[in-house]
């Protein structure tokens, strides 16, 4: 039988639904909805698109939002300043600076330069250790959509056997996290990883955040298994797209037009065979991380601005 599909678009809008009503709130009580501000270094056209979704999701959520282009050759210290200015904006409530940075730019020096309290990606050390020490804190919003995808379609964390495929600070670690504290038995794999397939075969639920197309196949895959499929690759090779979505699939026929298509890292045709539910690319995982930077932008309004503050 073929693999339900998890519906990210719907649970995103059902997130994004709380955060129109809380935005509204904010503005109601304080005069001033909460803000955002983008931070976009150099002109990678990947990140152009991010940066523009996520200024778009703001508007339409009640949100208010600044975007900060700053040339792509610039000096770390004038990313840093740019950072400063932010931080001590008492106007702005949240602050991302869209990621890949460029070569010259030490990616670590600038998100650990971000104020805790705004920082609504989740990556600077105070919120990553606050998270790991169960404490309230600004999580990542890859891993959030993933727990929000599965509790709002009502399938069960505790007690089942998590495999993670992919470390990385954005997903792979701060998802193993959430899922330990969700009482999941959580196994991290990676480039190392010995006898992958074997693995990942003993997963009740299996995340791929790796960043190659269609890397987890059928023989990774215990049937009946949960698929999350975190991987938006774009994908040129119109051979690959065929094999993985099928001959019949319209959006070859759209690919062929466009001359590529986003494949995830879960090779979707196998999977659906063997999963019991599977988050589909795109329309599964990407929406909901939006949707939870801009609930963590209300979050952190709310922290910021009310009485609990806390970093
Ligand atoms: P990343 O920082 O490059 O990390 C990739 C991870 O995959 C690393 O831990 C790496 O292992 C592991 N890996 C690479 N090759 C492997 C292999 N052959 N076998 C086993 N593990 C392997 O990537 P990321 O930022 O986590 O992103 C992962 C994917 O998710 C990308 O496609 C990205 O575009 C996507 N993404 C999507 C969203 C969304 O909103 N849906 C958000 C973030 C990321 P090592 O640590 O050993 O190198």
């Amino acid at each position: 039988m073929a693999a339900q599909l998890l519906d990210g678009k719907a649970v995103a809008e059902a997130i994004l639904e709380d955060v129109r009503r809380q935005a509204r709130e904010q503005a109601e009580k304080t005069g001033l909805a909460p803000k955002l501000a983008a931070v976009l270094v150099g002109d990678d056209p990947a990140s152009r698109v991010y940066v523009r979704n996520k200024i778009e999701a703001c508007r339409e959520a009640g949100v208010r939002s600044v975007e900060i282009r700053i040339a792509g050759d610039a000096k770390q210290r004038e990313v840093l300043a740019a950072v400063r200015q932010l931080n001590e904006d008492p106007d702005v409530d949240g602050i991302l600076v869209q990621l890949p940075l460029p070569q010259q730019i030490d990616r670590f020096a600038v998100l650990l330069s971000i104020d805790p309290r705004k920082d609504v990606d989740g990556l600077h050390v105070i919120n990553a250790g606050r998270l790991a020490m169960r404490l309230e804190a600004l999580v990542p919003c890859t891993p959030a959509g993933v727990i929000e995808l599965l509790d709002r379609t009502g399938l069960p964390i505790s007690g089942q056997r998590a495999v993670i495929i992919g470390r990385s600070e954005i997903v792979g670690r701060p998802l193993a996290t959430l899922l330990m504290h969700r009482d999941a038995t959580v196994t991290v794999c990676h480039s190392k990883t010995r006898d992958l397939p074997g693995i990942a075969r003993q997963a009740d639920l299996l995340i791929a955040a790796i960043g190659h197309p269609a890397f987890v196949r059928g023989e990774h895959i215990r049937t009946g298994a949960i698929v999350i499929d975190v991987g938006i690759n774009r994908v040129t090779d119109l051979d690959l797209v065929k094999e993985v979505l099928g001959e019949d699939s319209p959006r070859l026929a759209k690919a062929k037009e466009r001359g590529f298509a986003l494949l995830g890292d879960v090779h979707y045709r196998e999977a659906l065979d063997r999963a019991s539910w599977l988050t589909p690319v795109p329309g599964g995982i990407g929406p909901l991380t939006i949707a939870c930077l801009l609930r963590n932008t209300v979050r952190a309004a709310r922290m910021r601005r009310g009485p609990t503050a806390w970093a």
